[in-house]
């Protein structure tokens, strides 16, 4: 079998995917590595929400106050296992740190030109390939059990606006007469109608069959163990059972990426960010429009084919534990917001590791030390929102292409590496 491609892509998430599909497009000759089945990471069982309007980063001004509160009223949607661990210690000191009025405004423009392209492309893909994923555009209401919470999302609101991104409010019934699933008695919501959703478990199968008949090789159970260096370029990527080389190669191995990249002698601040999720049969009294539930973290999506609660950021490391009470957290967050929370019967219980980046800005960017290698990681909450432009920008970092947008803010020496 003929080991040489001119683009050799490790991880098959959904950026991997994005990668592959615009590299091929441009006319490379790809193979893409996974080390368990395509899609088999955290771009699975997500929400599948594509959230054009979520500008405002994790480490906005406000949030460990705001979060500390919710810790201590038990209603946090944050576990963070306290361990030795001076890695997840620096992050989450870094992530204080761009809490600030100076990050927050570099950050919503950094995400904002991302979104905004990701969702453009998502339109010209949906059009052009037959990607069956339960696509809709109906938007995305973030909803609201209190006043004092509403009317604090209406500074989010504001620095929306500049952007085309701001929400349009609904108090009580107004909500209601929208959103009939929901329960009677809450305060109100705020709905961004520019956001879409899709089924992440559907797109993923249906954009691996596009690729393959792209002509990308797609190799399953083919875990990366060392990318071998040599005169500032990576000269081979070694699996258990082989060696591949390419002219130019692409870590889009999400929240693994750092146990890569540290063979390199490059130190990337990704940590992962364990969320949950359940999915089930749409029950009786299904929302039309997916949910965000603001006082506990929480979303349920709908689609034709199912339902989907999900939530929950875990600081814990690796580790595929699925926890009880975490589970028992989201159906009884649900419950509070929706008449019925939950379908007949829950077909799955899941759990993702989400690559978190403290700036919350993803890391796209050729390597420092190795000029052909670039990696793709760091989407934290957002990696199915941004997935397009991401692929499109990573195959334009290779062909030399003027890229679509500036990419200064998700570089890699903003660490200081
Ligand atoms: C509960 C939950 C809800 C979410 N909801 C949303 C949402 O509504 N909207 C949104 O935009 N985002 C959402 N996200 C975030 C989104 O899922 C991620 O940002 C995105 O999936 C990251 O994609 P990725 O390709 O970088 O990572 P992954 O999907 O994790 O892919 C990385 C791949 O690399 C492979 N890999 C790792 N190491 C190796 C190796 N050595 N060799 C070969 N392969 C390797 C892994 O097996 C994996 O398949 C959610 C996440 C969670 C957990």
């Amino acid at each position: 079998m003929e080991k040489h491609s001119d683009v050799l892509i490790i991880g098959g998430g959904v950026i991997g995917l994005a990668c592959a599909y615009y590299l091929a497009k441009a006319g490379q000759k790809v193979r893409l590595l996974e080390q368990d089945t395509i899609g088999a990471g955290a771009s699975y069982g997500n929400c599948g929400l594509i959230v054009t309007s979520h500008l405002v980063p994790l480490c906005a001004p406000g949030a460990i106050g705001q979060e500390t509160k919710r810790w201590l009223q038990g209603s946090s949607p944050l576990y963070i296992k306290l361990s030795p661990d001076m890695k997840r210690f620096r992050w989450l000191l870094n992530f204080a740190r761009k809490c600030n009025p100076t990050h927050l405004t570099h950050a919503i423009k950094a995400r904002e030109q991302i979104l905004t392209h990701s969702r453009t492309l998502y339109a010209k893909l949906f059009k052009e390939e037959p990607l069956e994923c339960d696509w809709e555009e109906k938007g995305v209401l973030m909803i609201f059990n209190s006043r004092s919470a509403m009317q604090k999302y209406d500074k989010t609101n504001t620095l929306l606006k500049p952007y085309g991104q701001n929400a349009i409010s609904l108090l009580g019934d107004e909500l209601i007469r929208l959103e009939p699933a929901l329960r009677r008695g809450l305060y109100g919501g705020w709905l961004h109608k520019t956001d879409g959703h899709l089924r992440p478990d559907k797109l993923m199968p249906a954009w691996q069959r596009v690729l393959q008949a792209q002509g990308v090789a797609l190799e399953e159970n083919c875990r990366l163990e060392a990318l071998v260096a040599g005169d500032r370029q990576i000269r081979n990527a070694q699996t258990a059972r082989d060696s591949y080389t390419a002219d130019a190669y692409v870590l889009a191995t999400g929240a693994w990426t750092p146990q890569l990249t540290r063979q390199l002698q490059l130190d990337l601040p990704v940590q992962p960010g364990k969320g949950y999720s359940l999915t089930m049969p749409r029950p009786a009294a299904c929302p039309q429009i997916p949910c965000y539930f603001y006082e506990k973290s929480v979303v349920a999506t709908p689609w034709k084919s199912g339902f989907r609660l999900g939530g929950t950021m875990e600081f814990s490391g690796f580790n595929s534990n699925i926890l009880a009470r975490r589970i028992q957290n989201l159906t009884s967050a649900a419950a509070e917001y929706l008449k019925e929370p939950l379908g007949e019967q829950v077909m799955e219980e899941w759990v993702g590791m989400r690559p978190m980046v403290y700036d919350d800005l993803p890391i796209i960017d050729r390597a420092p030390n190795h000029s052909n290698l670039v990696v793709a990681t760091g989407h934290g909450m957002s990696g199915i929102s941004m997935a397009t432009s991401t692929g499109k920008l990573v195959a334009e970092i290779i062909t030399g292409r003027k890229p679509h947008i500036d990419a200064t803010a998700y570089g890699i020496r903003r660490f200081g590496t």
